[in-house]
This record gives structure tokens, sequence and C-alpha cells, in this order.
């Protein structure tokens, strides 16, 4: 007979983890389904010689300090997951050779304006009028996320007028509105790469809580990568009576009386009051429910979105240490143009694709590596199956070109020479994506979140969102919140609370 659970989390993912130990420690009985052999889907580690590379993660937002924890620390403390952040240096290196621009931002409100201005003389007045509308927008924000659709618009225009007049613009309009310098705008914008889409597409509210997070909380990494946070949470699910099944894969939803009554795996059939899909929308409205159960609006919504950008990473163990290969910084942003619009074009294809992200954990995480050693990864944006047209035979050929690019640029832009001191080099491509994490175009973060469908908006309707099909629900990038490991550790437990709550009240 099949076991039966009160909720089945498709997916050990940042989200799916959250989800299941929030539920586990609910004293719910809790299964999550994983079809690889590892917790964490992106969040994880592996090991080439004597080296052992962070896979994903750049930095997180939100952790602080332990005195002044921010949101995700405080989180992760109430779950058990105890884990020793270590504090990233420095904000972002912003680097656009063709214009001469090379620029390093700190952490902290006063810090940063007070850079913005050494870079940008005259550019204070204007860093604090925009900083003070950040503060009254993530306030607003807070309240809106505490109430949902429940607001009262009278609180809203007497707290936050100004607030009322941004929520609904992109990044680009704000910057207009508040008549920041041309030479500013480019420097803030360095982070666009961390929402998926360019400044004249992208909410401000999404930037909003993202920058002011990095700006007063820092930025931080887990010191053993991010496995040792999955790794935690596994352990914690099943301490606190869960199940994980690794090597398992979802392979379809079973509904009965127009509700969810538990998943088919490739190791049969297991029974749920409520389904937490950590996984692509995409996936399990076209493959895993019975089209007879899809929902009109989520065939619409799916005909409406678009994939997020998937990455490829270059990693390499160099056998010199970040100080003899005169490395610097943990994060380099290196652009080939100051319009990042034309830069996220520019992700559609693999030729001439200098949007390269550099991170050297030596440089937060001492010791990261052996003595006389470091490691660096290099990740470059990838929007659109821009890899979905190599032949097998091909692959490896056109990996190594495009990792070459990567170097050279890293190596143009910095002129720290790391090609002879390659000890060992792996590469992930949207490929290896795809193929590891399940999603469509080997996207990481999700769908685009262009206004309609921006955090205001999936915020306001999550309710209806989680409810389309009773007892399903979607935790995850893919989620209300989106990209991104802090928004989609948040997600997991919100959304696991929302499924306590539907068992507790019998829905
Ligand atoms: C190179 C790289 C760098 C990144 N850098 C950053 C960064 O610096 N900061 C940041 O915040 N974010 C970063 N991200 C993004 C971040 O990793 C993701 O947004 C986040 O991990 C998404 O988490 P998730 O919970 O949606 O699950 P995922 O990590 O996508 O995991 C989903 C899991 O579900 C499993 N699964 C899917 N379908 C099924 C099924 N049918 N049955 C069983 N299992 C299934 C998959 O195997 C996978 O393990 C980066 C990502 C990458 C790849």
């Amino acid at each position: 007979m099949a076991k039966s659970y009160d909720v089945v989390v498709i997916g050990a993912g940042n989200g799916g983890l959250v989800a299941g130990l929030t539920a586990a420690l609910n004293g719910l009985k809790v299964l999550v389904v994983e079809q690889h052999n590892l917790p964490g889907g992106a969040a994880s580690s592996f090991v080439r010689g004597r080296f052992e590379f962070e896979p994903a993660i750049h930095e997180m937002s939100r952790v602080g300090t332990k005195e002044e924890p921010g949101q995700l620390r405080s989180m992760m403390d109430a779950l058990g997951i105890n884990i020793d952040w270590v504090r990233v240096p420095e904000a972002y290196h912003l680097v656009v050779k063709s214009e001469g621009i090379d620029e390093e931002m700190p952490f902290g409100v006063k810090e940063f304006i007070e850079k913005m201005e050494y870079y940008h003389p005259g550019s204070a007045g204007k860093m604090q009028e925009f900083i003070a509308l950040c503060i009254e927008s993530l306030k607003a924000f807070g309240y809106l996320q505490g109430v949902r659709d429940k607001y009262d618009r009278a609180y809203l225009e007497e707290n936050f007028p100004n607030f009322l007049q941004v929520a609904t613009l992109t990044i680009d309009e704000v910057f207009e509105a508040v008549g920041l310098p041309e030479d500013v705008r480019i420097n803030l914008s360095t982070y666009w790469s961390y929402l998926g889409l360019s400044t004249d597409k992208e909410d401000f509210m999404l930037f909003c809580p993202m920058l002011m997070g990095y700006l007063t909380n820092g930025a931080y990494v887990p010191p053993m990568r991010s496995h040792e946070v999955s790794a935690k949470m596994e352990k914690r699910i099943v301490d606190a009576g869960g199940e994980i099944w690794f090597n398992t894969l979802v392979e379809k939803i079973i509904m009965e009386d127009g509700h969810v009554a538990g998943v088919v795996t490739n190791r049969g059939e297991v029974r749920a009051k409520e389904v937490i899909a950590n996984c692509s929308p995409h996936v399990v409205f076209g493959s895993m429910l019975d089209p007879k159960y899809v929902p009109e609006d989520e065939i619409r919504l799916a005909n409406a979105r678009h994939y997020d950008f998937s990455v490829s990473i270059v990693y390499l163990g160099l056998n010199k240490s970040m100080e003899e290969l005169g490395i610097k910084d943990y994060t380099v942003f290196f652009q080939d143009y100051v319009d990042n619009a034309k830069a996220f074009d520019s992700l559609k294809k693999r030729d001439n694709n200098h949007n390269v992200v550099s991170t050297c954990l030596n440089a937060a995480v001492q010791g990261a590596s052996p003595e006389g050693t470091c490691m660096i990864a290099l990740t470059i944006g990838a929007l659109e199956d821009s890899w979905s047209d190599i032949e097998p035979e091909d692959y490896v050929k056109v990996k190594n070109q495009f990792a070459l690019q990567a170097i050279e640029t890293f190596e143009d832009a910095t002129g720290c020479k790391i090609q002879d001191a390659i000890e060992e080099f792996e590469m992930a491509t949207p490929v290896t994506l795809s193929r590891y994490m399940y999603t469509p175009q080997g996207n990481i973060y999700g769908y685009l979140m262009y206004g309609w469908d921006g955090i205001l908006s999936r915020g306001l309707t999550i309710e209806e969102d989680n409810n389309r099909v009773p007892g399903l629900k979607f935790a995850g990038a893919h989620g209300y919140m989106g990209m991104g490991f802090s928004s989609s550790y948040f997600s997991g437990n919100l959304i696991a609370n929302m499924s306590i709550e539907a068992i507790k009240e019998g829905k």
C-alpha cells in the first residue's frame, strides 16, 4: 500500500528544504523527493583534485550580524540551522573597460554614498534622496508582506506617499524621477544581473529590497560552501521525523475529487494532503498534472511568462595564491556596455558575451583552498536557449572556447594572468543546469519578473496563485519571491506555513 504523508515536497532545492523542515518542525509527516543524490539543488559543493568548489553562491543577502541579524539569519536560527556566516568584503566592483569605468563599492549606507561621491562628485544629495525613497519603500513593502491583499489604502497614503508614486515604476523610471546623474545610474545598476532583467524593464520594487538588504546587512557566504546549509537542513528534517528520498523523480501529481492526493514517483505512488512543488510550474502543469486539472489561468500565465536566465560557470583551481596572481576582489562585474539593456540582449548569444561576474572565494573565506592556491569562478549569463543549437559532438569544443573567452575577459580587464596557473578546470553550462536542476533552458532564477508579474503583484495574489489547484503550492525561485538563495528560502518557509494552515483547517 502507498505510504501516506501530510506534505510531499517535490525537489530538495533551497525552497524545498526549508518547506520540508518548516512542516516537519510543526509536527507534520513530511516527505521530500529529490531526483539527485544530494540535497540543495544549486546549493551544493564539488571536489576536483585538492579544491572544493562552491558551485553557485556569490553572496547571500539579509544575513546580518549576530547582534543585528537580518531576516535570513533569524529564520535559519529559528529553524535550528546554525552557520558561521562569513562576511564578503565589498559590495561590488564594476569594470566597463571600453568606458574606462572601474569602481569599487563598499557596504554600509553612509560608506556607499560617500564612495559614490568620491567617484561622482556632487552626487551625495541625490543619493541621499534616493536612499530615503528606498527606505520608505522597504517599510511599505514590509507592511504589504504582512497584510498582503488586505492592505489599507489610506494607511499607505498617509505613511508611504512616495512609495505609492514609485511602486509600479521600473528601476530606470525611478532613477529618472529622482534625477540621479547618468554616471551614478551606471554604477547603481551593477546588480541588474542578480535580478534577471535590465533596469529599463525590472521593477524598482525588486531592486530596492535587494540593494538595501546588501547595504544595511552586508553579504555573506557559508564557509563550508552552500552545501553546508543544505546538509544541515537535510539532517534536521530527518531528526524532526521527516523523510528525504534521493535519486527519486516525481513524475505525476495524483488528483482525487478535485484536490491533490499524492504523487507518482519512479519508485511508486505516495499519498499526500498537500504537495509543495519546488520546481518549475511549466514542468508541473506541462507534464505532471492531468491536462483536465490544469486551470485556464495557469495556461495563460505559462504563455505570458519568460524563463529567467541561465548561466555558464567556469571553475578554476589555481596553483598560485591571490596575492601572487594579483587578484584583489571577491566579486567583480565585467560589462561590455554601460547600457545594461544592451548587455541583457547580448546574453541571448554565446559569441562576444563578455558579461562575466568573477568570484574568488579565498577573498572572503580564509583557507578556502590549500596554501599557495586560490579558486576563481567566472559566471556568464545566458538567455533564450542560447546553448540549444550545439551538436553533441561539438559540445566540448564549444564549451572550451567559451571558457577561454571568459578567462581572457577576466585577464584583459584585471591584468591578472591566470591561464598558466590553472591546475583544475571544470565548467557548467545551461545544458548542465537543465539536466541537474531539471529546469527548462537550465534557468536558475524562475521567471523574468516583469512588472505585471513582479514581487508586489505576486505578493498580493499569493493565496490565489497557490490555490488554483487545491493542495498544490509552489516554493523556490519559481515561487512568489522569485530568484536567489534568500528568496527561495523565504518562500519555502511561507508556503510551508500556508500548507500547515490548510491541513489544520482541513481544506
Ligand atoms: C552558478 C550560480 C550562481 C548563483 N549565484 C547566486 C547568488 O550569488 N545569490 C543568489 O541569491 N542566488 C544565486 N543563484 C541562484 C540560486 O542558486 C537559485 O535561485 C536557487 O538555488 C533556487 O532555489 P530553488 O529552491 O528554486 O531550487 P533549485 O536549486 O532549482 O533546486 C530544485 C531541486 O528540485 C529538484 N527537482 C526538480 N524537479 C524534480 C522532480 N520532478 N522530482 C524530484 N526532484 C526534482 C532538482 O533536482 C533540484 O535539486 C545562483 C545559481 C547558480 C546556478
